[in-house]
């Protein structure tokens, strides 16, 4: 097994495979590593007597248990039952109670005991709120003021008035400013935060802007030219799939907007998608093509199939008022209809779906004219077909 392999699942056995236990998990075990240093440390104070004996055991099981009851929370997943999965609070608590409790029996090192209050809760700036981080500067004062007061009274030869007034002043000022600093990281992070939703925001909506058309919320020209590049694609790699395409348009669409204004137009157009729509099966595609004109995309068919779905968009246009606030107002389309089945250009295929709607025109409007495709090429294979096609 190389190396980096058997560390990677060395790391995968301790941390876990999902990406943000993993770095609360690495995030717990980084104070742990500070936990062991301290047992380390009760150990060689114990030895020379800088600390006694039985409090650096004592001291020292606690901190083992600390560390394994994080381990076990956060590596069992438990902690995802929590508001907080990181737990970031209780495990401040904990290692603030610790540390105060370590200074309550370290006679002569104190003083080098209360700077781990400060890492502590440098620990919890990045992750903790506003709130929370002066909650637990708070805590940690009012405890370790606590303990000094009762240590000055009972053990005044260790733990001098004098010397535990200017240690509280110390803590007093540094810890303040830690949440103070903590305060200005959760701005920050919020701040960051809200760019990144607008921004997300702002991309999809430039998504939809450059997809679809605005007024009726079909696919707009440009992406429709994209969608039937991509089925000319398959249907030359394949030789199934192939498609229809039918070019709709609306019947004296210029009357409606001169007899009733632009914006009964609009609403028109609006109400005309959505009802083309309903008709349609999900595969087929439709889009706005250009002014009162629309594209659609008929797959897996053949033009004789694909009039049906075409003429069931008629009827249902014809069955009831599109615009239920005038019921008299009837909207019909013609349509010219031609299908895609071998090597030619799109816009061959849509130029024939044109003059096949001119046809419907010049024959009187509301019906659909069939323009027969060309022949298919005997023969030619599906790698020939893509070469000819570009
Ligand atoms: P025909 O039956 O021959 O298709 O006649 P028509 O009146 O539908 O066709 P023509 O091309 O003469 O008119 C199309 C009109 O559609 C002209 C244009 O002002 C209008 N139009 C194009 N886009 C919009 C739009 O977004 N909203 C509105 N309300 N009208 C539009
Ligand atoms: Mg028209
Ligand atoms: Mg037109």
């Amino acid at each position: 097994m190389h190396a980096p392999a058997f560390f990677r699942q060395i790391a995968h056995l301790i941390l876990g495979s999902e990406r943000k236990q993993q770095l609360r998990i690495s995030r717990s075990l980084t104070a742990a590593y500070v936990f062991l240093a301290c047992v380390g440390l009760q150990i060689y104070a114990s030895r020379t007597g800088l600390l006694e004996a039985e409090h650096g055991w004592r001291l020292s099981i606690l901190c083992l248990v600390n560390i394994t009851l994080w381990y076990g929370l956060l590596r069992s997943g438990l902690n995802l039952r929590f508001r907080d999965p990181a737990l970031t609070m209780p495990q401040v608590l904990a290692a603030m109670t610790i540390i105060v409790y370590a200074y309550s029996g370290a006679n002569q090192i104190q003083g080098s005991i209360m700077m781990l209050l400060t890492l502590v809760q440098v620990f919890g700036i990045f992750t903790m709120s506003l709130r929370d981080a002066r909650l637990a500067g708070l805590y940690s004062l009012t405890l370790m003021g606590i303990v000094m007061v009762y240590k000055s009274l009972t053990d005044p030869v260790h733990y001098p008035y004098q010397l535990e007034i200017a240690h509280f002043i110390l803590i007093a000022a540094i810890l303040p400013t830690i949440s103070h600093l903590a305060a200005q990281l959760s701005a920050m992070r919020a701040r960051l935060q809200s760019q990144k939703n607008e921004l997300a925001q702002a991309l999809t909506r430039i998504q939809i802007l450059a997809t679809r058309d605005e007024l009726t919320g079909l696919f707009n020209r440009r992406h429709m030219l994209d969608v039937l590049t991509q089925h000319q694609k398959r249907l030359i790699r394949s030789g199934h799939h192939r498609f229809c395409l039918a070019l709709l348009d609306i019947d004296h669409f210029k009357r409606i907007n001169d007899t009733h204004g632009h914006g009964v137009g609009d609403e028109v157009l609006r109400e005309f998608a959505a009802t083309l729509q309903r008709a349609l099966r999900d595969t087929d595609v439709l889009a706005r093509w250009g002014g009162e004109e629309f594209l659609l995309l008929i797959n897996d068919t053949s033009p004789d199939l694909a009039i049906i779905g075409v003429d069931r968009a008629r009827e249902l246009l014809a069955a009831s008022p599109l615009l239920p606030h005038m019921p008299d107002l009837k909207v019909t389309f013609s349509a010219g209809l031609t299908g895609y089945n071998d090597v030619e250009e799109l816009s061959a295929c849509i130029e024939r779906a044109d003059r096949a709607l001119y046809r419907a025109k010049s024959e009187g409007r509301d019906r659909t004219v069939i323009a027969d495709p060309p022949p298919p090429q005997v023969g030619a294979t599906g790698t020939q077909r893509l070469a000819a096609a570009h």
